[in-house]
This record gives C-alpha cells, structure tokens and sequence, in this order.
C-alpha cells in the first residue's frame, strides 16, 4: 500500500448536473421523505471520467494490494461500501481503483470498525472524520509511515507493521494485513518478492534508471522498491516530477498503440471506453498535477502528440 493523493476533481459524471450527482440528489431527497435509504445504484462511477480521474491519482495499481490492474482487474471501489455510506455512492473521494480480487472477495461491503462502534450513518455524514474505521485510507492515512515489509530473514516480502507504530496501531495494521490478505496471497506475493529482488539487483548493478522506475509509486508493487532503495540507494529513489512523467508516458503509449491499432479519427468519436478513459487521466493530470510537480504537462503532451486530444477533455474538465 503506498500513499497516494487524490487530485482536487469533480468528474464531469459526478458533478451536480451529471448523472451521478442527479441521482445522490434524488436518493438524498428520498431518504428525506421516507427515511429509507436507495437501494439501487446505476454504476456511474464506471463512467470512463472517474475512472480516468482515479487512473491519474494511483496508476494502473490496486491501491489496497498493489496489483498490476492489467493482469488482476480493474474495479472502482467504494471505500465506504455504498450499502452503508449510500450517500457516498456518487462521491470521487470514497473511490480507489482496487484489483477484482481485492474489491469483490476480500472488500466486498464490509467496513470493520473499532469494537463497541457502529458505521456512521447519513446523520454524521458530516463528521466521518471520526468515524472509528479501521482500514487505512492510501489518501488521508500515512500508510508509508504505518505499513512496512520485511527485507531479509524467512519473512522476506511479508508485510509488517512499521516498527516506530505504537502498540494499537500495530494490532490496527496487523488487521489491515490480514483483511486484505497481504502476506497469503501466493502469486502476488511472488511478483512482490520479485520487485524486491529486481530492485536489489538493479541497485547494485548500475541499473540506475531501472532502480527508479521500480520505486515509481504509479507502478506494481513499487511500495516494496521504495523500502529497498530507501535502505540500500535513497540517492536513486525517484522524484514526484520522475514519477508523474513515468506514469504519463505509459499512459500515452498506451493510447498511441491504441491509435496504431485501430486508426479512427476524430478522437473524440473514438468508441473504446479505455481510450476515453486514458485520455481524461491525461487531462486531468495537466489541470491537477500532484503537489511538487514542476515538468511542464503540456509540454510533455505536445511530445507525445497527444496535446491536442487531451486538450477537449481538459476543457471539459474545467469548465465551470
Ligand atoms: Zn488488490
């Protein structure tokens, strides 16, 4: 798990006037006149601007596990299940994209809370800061400075609670472990071990910028990368302008092999959800760029070619 940070958005489809945001309007102003909450949910946050959105802010990594998203699945997870927090079934900041394992057997609509404590419901929904959940949140939670993995010994690879934790938040992590099944999962854990050893390997061997993009926190199991160049090379841990340039090449590759593919102008008549997608992640990337980027976005767009494509889904994006 590695930290990441949401970028400041509204996705188009969530808006007030988009079809996610009219529908928490509708299921509000029901629970306001029968006191039932919606049982039913159109799955808008599908919609290829979230999910971009949600690409742009963790990469094409589970954000609970780790995962390639490619390999594992990609689904929108509502990090307080819908089936409790249902006003949050249309908010961008209750999402992670989450591997299809992850989301679908582990997650589920489960949202364990400290013991003698309940979910909080649409009454508190303005103090859920308090709420006494125990999963760590990638976003608001410090989760590099309360996770850790072991580096040596028989244990290599397994996740740990970071030593410097105290004594309840040790037994917290060590739930969230064991609730996302971080240390039993054997493939995953094998292509964690991998990284590990790859970064190890490239660290002592010259492989310099290989070391860096490992450790990229847009990439699969990078969490891992980080700790060990951390310990054996913090010179050639990557920087937020490395990471976000790594992650918008991938994406622009990605399109423009989509592109050689299947050759259909304009773009924006283009039918495949996950071109859309890649596309709104690059627009959002260039209006929200995290905290410390200095590259020039646009610039780098402009050298992929992709400037002009992702400039409608920009403008979309902020208009007021
Ligand atoms: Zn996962």
């Amino acid at each position: 798990m590695r930290r990441l940070n949401r970028p400041p958005v509204v996705p188009p489809s969530l808006r007030d006037d988009g079809r996610g945001g009219l529908t928490r309007r509708i299921h509000i102003d029901q629970y306001a006149k029968t006191g039932s909450p919606p049982s039913h949910f159109q799955g808008y946050w599908n919609e290829p601007d979230v999910r971009g959105a949600l690409l742009a802010m963790q990469g094409w990594v589970c954000a609970y596990c780790g995962a390639d998203l490619s390999e594992a699945g990609a689904d929108v997870d509502h990090f307080r299940p819908k089936s409790v927090h249902w006003w949050l079934a249309y908010d961008f900041a209750n999402y992670f994209l989450s591997c299809t394992p992850c989301n679908r057997s582990v997650k589920r609509e489960r949202f364990p809370v400290a013991a003698g404590h309940s979910p909080f419901g649409f009454a508190e929904a303005g103090s859920l800061h308090l709420e006494a959940r125990l999963l760590l949140d990638p976003v608001d939670d410090d989760v590099e400075r309360l996770l850790d993995l072991h580096l040596a010994g028989p244990d290599l690879a397994l996740c740990r609670p970071h030593p410097a934790v105290d004594s309840p938040g040790q037994a917290r992590v060590d739930g969230v472990i064991r609730f996302f099944r971080l240390n039993r999962n054997v493939p995953r854990l094998r292509k964690r071990l991998k990284v590990l050893m790859d970064t190890v390997e490239a660290s002592k061997n010259g492989g310099d910028s290989r070391a860096r993009v490992l450790a990229c926190r847009y990439k699969s199991h990078s969490f891992g990368a980080i700790r060990v160049l951390e310990r054996l090379a913090p010179h050639l841990l990557p920087s937020i302008d490395e990471e976000i340039e790594w992650l918008i090449g991938e994406i622009s590759w990605s399109l423009i092999r989509m592109i050689e593919r299947r050759p259909i102008e304009p773009w924006d008549r283009i039918g495949e959800r996950d071109a859309k997608q890649m596309l709104w992640a690059l627009a959002v990337i260039w209006c929200f760029p995290p905290r410390g980027v200095t590259i020039d976005v646009a610039d780098l767009l402009h050298r992929f070619g992709l400037l002009d494509y992702v400039r409608d889904y920009r403008d979309l994006l902020m208009k007021p």
